[in-house]
């Protein structure tokens, strides 16, 4: 069960509390104060938003708070009127490799830097990224540039470790159900970045932010990289409509990884332009200084021009829109 209540409700539903036998948690979010209740049903004060919890979002969604969340990441507001860029590598291969993408796409829109260190590959026997290493790295030219960065992690430990170096913690696609994770990622209060689990629905999707947001965890931004499906003809399906659906029922600020659905270079900037018209508020690209000798996703990665002229567009098509693309 849930309660949201103002000041006024919380000695009540102390009281409430007291007298059952109901295990609680209290947080603060978005400057209300929320009851999470699990066992006993509480007697909830009046004037107090009870829900019970019959598994459908709650925190995420805009009945609960209507106006629209914007997560600031290292300054850069995610959720305005302007759409932020995160462009970088797929895999952080080398300090000189990540600096001259880093340098390219900060140069043309991206206001973010994106880039793996842990890589969740489908094979144990592919490169797995350059770990705490590759961090050191994004770390390094991030503070070079003034650029924040967002990364993929994907367990506590690392998370641990390397706090203190990201911007954004990226919480991929495989682990978008690993709830355990969600929950101390969500005890960070690091900003987040939560792909869609590529055999979720919507539902899902917006329960798996849920264990962030009932962690007290106000930063989540919703990250939509496309779903597994029949068509074999792309990577994966990217359904605009599922967007827009998304838009729709939640407040929190939402992304778009138009490179993975892509799966090919070709693809990736009818996809990003298609989710910025679907009312994706950030996206994530992947960009390459040398595509062909990438060590993941070689496929999918733009050039450094390829990223410029896509960049342009995406700004053309904001201007069209009535938005911008965010910029220092
Ligand atoms: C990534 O962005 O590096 C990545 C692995 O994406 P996903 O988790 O969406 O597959
Ligand atoms: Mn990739």
């Amino acid at each position: 069960m849930i309660v949201v209540t103002d000041d006024k409700g919380i000695s009540k539903i102390k009281e409430s509390l007291s007298s059952s036998s109901a295990s609680f948690k209290r947080i603060s979010l978005y400057g209300k104060t929320v009851f999470l209740t699990w066992g006993d049903e509480i007697k909830a004060p009046q004037n107090a938003i009870s829900v019970k919890g019959d598994g459908a979002p709650v925190l995420s969604t805009r009945s609960w708070k209507s106006d629209n969340t914007v997560v600031e990441v290292g300054g850069v507001p995610i959720g305005s009127n302007d759409v932020v860029i995160a462009a970088g590598p797929c895999a952080v291969e080398s300090e000189e490799q990540f600096r001259e993408v880093a340098r390219g796409v900060a140069r043309n829109g991206s206001a973010i830097l994106r880039g793996g260190a842990f890589k969740p590959r489908t094979s144990p026997y592919s490169f797995q990224g350059l770990g705490v290493e590759g961090i050191r790295i994004m770390h390094d030219v991030s503070e070079e540039l003034g650029v924040p960065i967002v990364t993929e992690i994907m367990d506590a430990e690392t998370l641990r470790e390397c706090r203190d170096m990201i911007d954004m913690v990226q919480i991929g696609s495989r682990n978008a159900q690993n709830f355990t994770l969600l929950q101390k990622v969500g005890r960070s209060g690091k900003p987040v970045l939560l792909k869609n689990g590529m055999g979720n629905t919507v539902n899902e999707w917006l329960n798996s932010s849920e264990y962030l947001l009932s962690e007290g965890n106000e930063n989540v931004v919703l990250c939509y990289r496309g779903v597994k499906s029949f068509e074999n003809s792309v990577r994966f399906s990217f359904d605009a409509g599922s967007l827009t659906r998304v838009k729709r029922l939640s407040h929190l600020p939402l992304a778009a990884d138009p490179s993975h659905p892509a799966g090919d270079s070709d693809l990736v900037e009818s996809i990003a332009l298609a989710a910025v018209a679907a009312g994706a508020d950030m996206l994530e690209i992947e960009v390459h200084p040398d595509p062909p000798s990438a060590k993941s996703d070689s496929a999918q990665q733009l050039t450094l021009e390829q990223f410029r002229i896509t960049s342009e567009r995406i700004q053309r098509l904001a201007s069209a829109l009535g938005r911008g693309v965010w910029k220092p």
